[in-house]
């Protein structure tokens, strides 16, 4: 992800630099107001530009998914640049409001004269000025709140619906000030690509029709609840439903006041349209979720999404499966499909944390699924009998391996601690794949 922001913003400085070049040539004089100048163009050209790819990664982009390694990868780099993208904002205001500053201890000498258009352009350029430092503000309490964790998700994520008409504010903004000398230049060229496909993603977003084309309605046919804490739901699809891949997720709405949440299908294609979500009660809305679920209630899925797929290794090496809790879903999925193809069976040790064994309701269920496949050697954790699941412990077990391949789904402490861990140990050369379970 980092990589692609990196590779992202070089672009645009480069189409910048292009015009840079073309209107000042190198060996044009640099002073206060032209360092001014430049720097207000580029944090807002680079602000603008990744707020533009956040909105068109909100409208999950299903084909993106290849190339960004899923759906929960492409809403980790929405929220980066999201976060980047309003940092620089911030930075393209202070350089904006810089100029009092320089007057003050430069003087006027040098100041550049402002750009007029004249007519409707620059009554528009009044506007979009005053836009512009409104959906600043407005951002900035955004990024605040999305930051502090504690601030409740539900709340959060009504809020955050906000973010499309704040975008349309901001392409009025970029499209009025932008000098008009980009528009002659692949800068100018770039830049309405960015306002033409985040603004298709804003009205998209406003009008409801993100994912809708993967959207199924269907009903609940059952809900268990095997252990404390965990509702299992079996939902019966519509025809239009094309059917998932072992270790996909789907947004899930039971409650159309609620909206969607996302849960991973923790049960094989069967070709039947019947898939099971296993949830854990993390938070307001799961907790409980098992009595205000009923058999026979209405059930929309979005979906479904997702790389997380052993099958997509390339290379025939050992592989390391590692599940954390409820994390074990995906997993779930893997081993009742392995069940009907067993000759793709990789090599696998499986490593299961939980907080107690005997109470927990996966472990009978991994211990079945796997008695019919001997290729996966499961491992049971159990954090009450002090079996803790460490780097060491999985190092001292594969540090022969050559390059394991390591799956990982489960809370992000852990993935960290075992991903710095292995890393440090020397286990670095092993791929480590990780599911996130958190969007936010
Ligand atoms: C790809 C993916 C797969 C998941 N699979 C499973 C699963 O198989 N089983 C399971 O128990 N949990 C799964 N989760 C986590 C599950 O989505 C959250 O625990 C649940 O949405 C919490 O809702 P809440 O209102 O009870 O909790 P809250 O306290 O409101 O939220 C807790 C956290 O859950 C996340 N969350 C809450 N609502 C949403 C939402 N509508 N959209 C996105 N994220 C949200 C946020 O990170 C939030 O901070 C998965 C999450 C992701 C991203």
């Amino acid at each position: 992800m980092k990589g692609f922001l990196a590779g992202f913003l070089a672009l645009v400085t480069l189409a910048w630099g292009w015009d840079w070049m073309s209107a000042n040539g190198a060996l044009a004089p640099i002073t206060a107001w032209t360092v001014r100048r430049d720097a207000l163009h580029l944090t807002g050209l680079w602000s603008f530009s990744l707020m533009s790819l956040a909105m068109v990664l909100s409208t999950r982009p299903a084909w993106l998914e290849r190339p960004f390694g899923g759906m929960d990868r492409i809403y980790r780099t929405h929220k980066w640049a999201g976060i980047l993208a309003i940092g620089l904002a911030a930075a393209h205001w202070l350089v904006e409001m810089s100029d009092d500053l320089i007057k003050a201890v430069l003087g006027r000498e040098g100041r550049l004269p402002k750009e007029h258009a004249g007519g409707f352009v620059e009554a528009m350029r009044d506007v979009a000025e005053e836009f512009g430092e409104w959906a600043i503000y407005a951002l900035l309490a955004m990024l605040v709140l999305t930051l502090w964790k504690r601030f409740p998700f539900t709340i959060w994520r009504y809020l955050h619906k906000v973010m499309p008409v704040l975008y349309l504010m901001l392409a009025l903004h970029a499209a009025f000030l932008a000098p008009i000398g980009f528009w002659s230049q692949p800068v100018g060229a770039l830049l309405a690509v960015f306002i033409a496909a985040g603004s298709i993603a804003s009205v998209q977003s406003l009008a409801g029709w993100i994912g809708r084309r993967r959207r199924v309605g269907g009903v609940v046919e059952a809900v268990r609840e095997p252990g404390p804490g965990v509702t299992e739901v079996t939902c019966r699809l519509n025809e239009s439903w094309q059917g998932h891949r072992a270790g996909q997720f789907a947004f899930v709405t039971f409650d159309r006041f609620e909206g969607a949440h996302p849960f991973t299908i923790a049960s094989a294609d069967r070709g039947n349209r019947r898939i099971t979500f296993a949830i854990k009660a993390l938070g307001d809305y799961t907790r409980g979720l098992a009595e205000r679920l009923q058999a026979g209630q209405a059930v929309q899925v979005e979906g479904p999404y997702g790389r997380f797929d052993f099958r997509s290794s390339t290379r025939r090496t050992e592989q390391i499966w590692i599940a954390g809790g409820i994390g074990v879903t995906p997993f779930l999925a893997w081993l009742e499909s392995l069940q009907c193809t067993p000759d793709e069976v990789p090599d696998v040790d499986f490593y299961y944390s939980t907080r107690q064994r005997d109470a927990d309701p996966f472990v009978a269920r991994l211990e079945a699924l796997c008695a019919n496949l001997p290729a996966i050697r499961l491992h049971v954790f159990s954090s009450d009998r002090n079996e803790t699941l460490t780097a060491s412990t999985v190092h001292e077990r594969h540090a022969a391996s050559r390059r394991p391949e390591i799956w990982f789904c489960g809370p992000r402490g852990l993935a960290d601690a075992l991903q710095d861990g292995l890393r440090r140990l020397g286990l670095g050369r092993a791929r480590f794949h990780r599911e996130a379970f958190e969007m936010r």
